[in-house]
C-alpha cells in the first residue's frame, strides 16, 4: 500500500494507470475510520476487481466546516488507518495537505495569481437539511469531491447513505458537469442497538451514547407508521416528537420527510418516502436517514 501526500505524485499514478486501462476506485473519507468507511472500501474494490486500483483519500476538509464546528477537534487517528487500510489491501492512501489543496485559504493576500478562489455550488439540492444547518457546508464537500475527482481520476466513487444528502449533491454535480465517474452508494453501518457508525460518535459521553439509539428508533417506528397507511408529515413530526423528549440529552435540529430523487418535502408520508433527522446531544451533532 502507498501513501501519497502530494497532488501532482497522486495525479501522475493515476494518470499511469487511465493509460493502462486499469480501473479505479475511489472512496473519499476524512478518516478516524470505522466498519461503515471500510464496507466502502470493500464495495470499491467489488467495482474495480483484483486488478484494479482502490484509492482512499484521508482529508479533514476545512471549507465543508462552519467557522463555529468541529474542524480543530475533528477525531483523527492516522496510525490506526492506515494499519486498517493495509489489511483490507488498499492500493493508495491519499493524504494531501492543506497547504497544496487550498494555497493560501484564509490569508488576506489579495494578489489574483495566489491562493484559492474558484469553489463548485449546487444549487438545489444542497438547500435544505444539512444546507440550511450548515451554510456553505455543500460548498465545501462539491469542491473537494471535485478536486477529488481531478487528481484520482475514478471511474468509480463509493459515497455513504448514512450521508444521504451529501451523495444526492454528488451525483447531481456529476450529472451536471460531466465527471467521467460512477457514484455508488453503499448502505449504513450501524452499531450493535442501531446507532448509525459514525466518527463524531466519539465524541458522546456514555449518557448522551445510550440516548443517540433515539435517532434508529424514530426512524423504525416511522418505517412502521407508514406501512399500512399514509401519515401526513405534520402528524409523523408531532408522533416522533416523543423519542426526542424521552431522551433529555438530544435537542431536534431538523426531522424531514421528502421525495428521495427530488429532496422536495412531501406532504403526505407513506411507504417509500426518505425520513431524515439531525440531533444535537451537547455539541454533538448526528445525522440519520432511511427509506421509510
Ligand atoms: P466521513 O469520513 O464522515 O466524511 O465519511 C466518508 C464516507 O463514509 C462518506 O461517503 C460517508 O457517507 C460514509 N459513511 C460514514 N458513516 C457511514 C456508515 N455508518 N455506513 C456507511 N458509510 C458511512
Amino acid at each position: 500500500m502507498q501513501i501519497v501526500s502530494s497532488i501532482a505524485a497522486m495525479q501522475r499514478l493515476a494518470k499511469k494507470w487511465q493509460r493502462a486501462g486499469t480501473r479505479i476506485g475511489f472512496v473519499p473519507t476524512m478518516g478516524y475510520l470505522h466498519d461503515g468507511h471500510l464496507s466502502l472500501v470493500k464495495r470499491a474494490r467489488q467495482a474495480v476487481g483484483k486488478n484494479g486500483k482502490v484509492v482512499v483519500s484521508i482529508y479533514v476538509n476545512p471549507t465543508q466546516f462552519g467557522p463555529k464546528e468541529d474542524l480543530a477537534k475533528y477525531p483523527r487517528d492516522l496510525k490506526r488507518d492506515l494499519k486498517l487500510l493495509r489489511e483490507l489491501n488498499a492500493d493508495v492512501v491519499f493524504t494531501p495537505s492543506d497547504a497544496e489543496m487550498y494555497p493560501g485559504l484564509g490569508s488576506t493576500e489579495s494578489r489574483p495569481t495566489s491562493g484559492f478562489s474558484t469553489y463548485v455550488v449546487e444549487e438545489k439540492l444542497s438547500r435544505t437539511m444539512e444546507g440550511a444547518s450548515r451554510p456553505a457546508h455543500f460548498r465545501g464537500v462539491t469542491t473537494v469531491v471535485a478536486k477529488l475527482f481531478n487528481i484520482v481520476l475514478p471511474d468509480v466513487a463509493v459515497f455513504g447513505q448514512k450521508d444521504f444528502q451529501q451523495a444526492a449533491v454528488i451525483k447531481r454535480m456529476v450529472a451536471d458537469l460531466n465527471f467521467p465517474v460512477k457514484i455508488v452508494v453503499a448502505p449504513t453501518l450501524r452499531e450493535r442497538d442501531g446507532l448509525a457508525m459514525s466518527s463524531r460518535n466519539k465524541y458522546l459521553d456514555a449518557e448522551q451514547r445510550a440516548q443517540a439509539v433515539i435517532l434508529y428508533h424514530a426512524l423504525q417506528a416511522a418505517k412502521a407508521a407508514v406501512k399500512q397507511k399514509s401519515i401526513s408529515a405534520g402528524r409523523m413530526k408531532i408522533d416522533l416528537n416523543e423519542f426526542t423528549t424521552a431522551a433529555p440529552l438530544a435537542r431536534l435540529d431538523y426531522m424531514e420527510f421528502f421525495d428521495p430523487e427530488t429532496l422536495e418535502p412531501v406532504a403526505q408520508v407513506k411507504s417509500g418516502t426518505q425520513m431524515a433527522l439531525a440531533v444535537f446531544f451537547g455539541k454533538t451533532r448526528l445525522i440519520d436517514n432511511a427509506r421509510l
